[in-house]
């Protein structure tokens, strides 16, 4: 039996800045994951460079039952923290767009750095290692007061005082996300907020798709939108038409809000009077209306939408001077509020996040320690889940920063 002050489950970001924090904070940490890799979602994230925060974070860019919860960590340790680490270890980053903060090198920087922060703290690694079981013992004489945890993993048994859940979601069951931290609230009676794919991209039924599958690589800035006017949510971003659907930052970002059966809406031409545009060139133009189109929006999208006119009965596919105004209104329309209901997604294979997961309610925001003494939840694990451009890494920063505080002021 080996003793530690803290266990943490999960070599992934939020796991490994919390064991950092928290060895150099005095505390004996002990880090256990199953696969021989460290943070593997580091090392894909942002195309390789990592979008490790977001310089405009704030709870605003946040999903979750209860939107509040974040802000305490947010607010004690901001993307500024985060690159005055950077700024200590050396290593260089650029602003790429929006507030989005990426490596000038590699993901494999900010990795290498919170390696080095979990060596200054003093903090063991077992990998590759397994949970077999986890009980709680009250009464143990190590802890005093509020009892002790036994870990019995494959490399023998760990009593320690605290343990950090820092499984992460379910996204890209392939290098290594599995439901452990659900289980593991399950088992000691913490609620769940159901888990679900988010910035994931949206697909459509075979059929109906048929018209726009020819537009796949197509991408180009759009507005978007969910849902019904009180909880009205829209974004500016760009749109990739693929094979089986939509992509691309506009949709991986409604994705997050998008409730299965519902529609979403999207202006293909955002700040572009399109209306007034065919008008004029009905006045003084006899080129066909994809022609006249192709003024407005990219040339390939314009066949298509003619194109794809047709099967609705609409008649588009003539010169704009024979148009009726009534046609080009509904031309305008479809084009500027194009309404359509996805079937699915393409689910945690291809979803950035998982949305939902250990319910706030039975978290503290200060500390991340749930209901269940000396338990505590940090990173994607938990539901609170944040849009596309770096703001999922700041909150694996935040919650693990607040963990390492909470787990030495105890
Ligand atoms: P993770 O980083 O997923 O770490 C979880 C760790 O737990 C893993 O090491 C895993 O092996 C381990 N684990 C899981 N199950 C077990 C088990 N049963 N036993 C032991 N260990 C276990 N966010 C951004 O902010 N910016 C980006 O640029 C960005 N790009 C992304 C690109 C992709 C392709 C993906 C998939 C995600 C991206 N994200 C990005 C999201 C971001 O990677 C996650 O939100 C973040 O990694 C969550 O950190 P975490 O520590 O909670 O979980």
């Amino acid at each position: 039996m080996q003793n530690f002050d803290v266990v943490v489950m999960g070599a992934g970001a939020a796991g490994l800045f919390c064991a950092g924090v928290a060895g150099q904070l005095g505390l004996k940490v002990l880090v256990i994951d199953h696969s021989d890799k460290v943070a593997e979602k580091i090392r894909i994230s942002g195309g390789g460079r990592c979008n490790f925060t977001n310089l405009d974070t704030s709870a605003a860019n946040f999903l979750g039952n209860n939107p509040n919860f974040c802000r305490s960590a947010l607010s004690s340790y901001t993307p500024r923290h985060f690159t005055d680490l950077l700024q200590r270890h050396g290593i260089a980053f650029h602003e790429k767009h929006k507030g989005q903060l990426f490596c000038d090198r590699s993901s494999e920087d900010i990795i290498q750095m919170l390696l080095a922060e979990c060596d200054a703290g003093g903090v063991t690694r077992w990998q590759p290692c397994s949970l077999k079981n986890i009980v709680f013992s009250a009464s143990s004489p190590h802890a005093e007061g509020i009892g002790s945890y036994e870990i019995e993993s494959d490399r023998g048994t760990i009593r320690c005082a605290a343990v950090v859940i820092a499984t992460g979601g379910l996204s890209i069951p392939k290098i290594g996300a599995t439901d452990l931290g659900y289980r593991i609230a399950r088992q000691f009676g913490l609620r769940l907020i159901e888990p679900r794919p988010a910035l994931v991209p949206l697909t459509f039924d075979g059929e109906a798709w048929a018209p726009y599958a020819a537009l796949a690589g197509l991408s180009l800035p759009v507005q978007i939108e969910t849902g019904s006017k009180k909880a009205k949510i829209s974004f500016l971003e760009d749109l990739l038409f693929t094979h089986r659907g939509l992509s691309g930052p506009a949709v991986l970002q409604i994705s997050s809000y998008w409730q299965a059966g519902t529609p979403i809406r999207i202006n293909l031409a955002p700040g572009t009077e399109v209306l007034q545009a065919l008008m004029r060139a009905k006045a003084s133009s006899r080129k066909l209306i994809a022609n006249e189109l192709a003024q407005l929006v990219p040339s390939r999208l314009a066949d298509a939408w003619v194109q794809a006119g047709a099967s609705a009965g609409h008649d588009w596919q003539r010169p704009i001077n024979e148009a009726s105004d009534k046609a080009l209104a509904a031309l305008a329309e479809r084009l500027t509020r194009w309404e359509l209901t996805p079937t699915g997604t393409e689910a945690y294979k291809k979803a950035e996040v998982t949305a939902g997961g250990v319910d706030t309610r039975d978290l503290s925001s200060q500390t991340m320690e749930s209901k269940q003494p000396g338990l505590y939840f940090i990173g994607e694990v938990v539901d609170v889940t944040g849009w596309l451009g770096g703001y999922n890494f700041q909150w694996a920063w935040a919650s693990a920063y607040a963990c390492a505080q909470g787990l030495a002021a105890k």
